[in-house]
């Protein structure tokens, strides 16, 4: 890896920080739905709270792509994917692209965890990844700074990747380190930008593990400084309830809100950071204030993702690339289709590096 000077220490150096990157700590206005509900503030009012739950679990429906496939609706659906495909091409057909960018740049690389190196499964405690998935991200750390960046709690990430040479992001962003060699020099970037929230948090996940109890396959993890309630092993037709047993407690807590993301409800602190943000943070940290040395690549499956594809294309920088096997909308350029392209494609990197050496 190059450039890797990063200074932070510890979680108090926020202030005393010598990025210059502007960190925003202004606790936003409390919104339940932010995603749902945030275009038409009038037409929001009149919606009654069943109403958002609904909108809010047939969204959810619509994103889960085992939801997607009926016989008689394939081909319209096939359509559709090759529709939206023209606008967010495979990763794989736009290689070439991708590199022709990269030229005088270096590549710096996010990966999410859940659905883009692992597959979704019903289980979130056994979303383990390949050995030979693990083999290519080394690979990749070799030679780009690589970052893994995921909603779940660092440690849990930490422990499906086993990669002591990357950057963790977990917490949506929330909690960032450096590489395990860094640290031993105290000069591993650490950064929690919400811990003052870590007491409260907690305090919600005792809650929602007794108030969701009597839903079964409902699961709450706990991810620091964040929450998923789990819907994967859950019947569809108990999702409204579970949805608004989460938002009943949430109530109560207005320093907090509900993002939605594939089968699962997340639980923040309503401070503005998520994975578009721990993107800059992390670009700043390794030295890339300059726009036209780095060519950012971003991947990744969910909802909260699209934090990070959206800053990639309001700085015009880089690229995102969205797995998924059905169309969305999405401000990520490229596209693969799972888990298993997104090997492929960092296998290619790998390979296309080693020759341009
Ligand atoms: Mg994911």
């Amino acid at each position: 890896m190059t450039k890797q000077s990063v200074v932070f220490s510890d979680a108090g150096a926020l202030s005393n920080s010598s990025i210059n990157m502007p960190i925003t700590l202004t606790v936003a206005k409390s919104s339940m739905f932010p995603y749902i509900s945030g275009k038409k503030k009038a037409f929001k009012k009149q919606q009654t709270v069943e109403g958002r739950i609904n909108a809010w679990v047939d969204s959810m429906k619509a994103s889960s792509p085992s939801h997607i496939k009926s016989p008689a609706s394939l081909s319209v659906a096939d359509e559709d994917y090759c529709t939206w495909l023209l606008r967010h091409p495979s990763a794989l057909s736009m290689f070439k692209q991708i590199t022709k960018a990269s030229k005088g740049k270096q590549i710096v690389m996010f990966l999410d965890y859940d659905g883009t190196l692992s597959p979704i499964v019903d289980d979130p405690d056994r979303a383990f990844m390949s050995d030979e998935m693990r083999d290519v991200v080394r690979e990749v750390a070799k030679y780009f700074p690589t970052a893994i960046v995921s909603g779940r709690c660092r440690d849990k990430v930490y422990s499906f990747v086993k990669l002591a040479e990357l950057y963790y992001a977990g917490s949506h962003g929330m909690d960032i380190k450096g590489p395990a060699k860094y640290m031993e020099e105290n000069k591993a970037v650490l950064f929690q930008p919400a811990s003052e929230f870590l007491p409260m948090i907690e305090e919600v996940f005792k809650v929602l593990v007794e108030k969701t109890k009597s839903t079964p396959g409902a699961k709450v993890e706990n991810n620091k400084f964040c929450l998923s309630v789990h819907f994967r092993c859950v019947e569809e037709e108990r999702w409204n309830a579970l949805a608004e047993q989460v938002r009943t407690v949430l109530k109560e807590y207005p320093k907090l809100r509900i993002t939605q993301g594939r089968k699962v409800i997340e639980v923040r602190p309503t401070i503005k950071w998520d994975k578009g943000k721990a993107l800059e943070f992390l670009l700043e940290s390794l030295g890339f204030v300059d726009c036209n040395n780095v060519l950012p690549v971003y991947i990744g499956d969910d909802r909260t993702d699209e934090d990070a594809f959206k800053v990639l294309r309001d700085r015009g920088q880089g690229f995102g690339i969205l797995v998924s096997k059905v169309p969305k909308e999405t401000n990520a350029s490229y596209s693969l289709k799972e888990p298993s392209e997104v090997m492929d494609f960092l296998h290619r990197l790998v390979d296309w590096k080693r020759l341009s050496l």
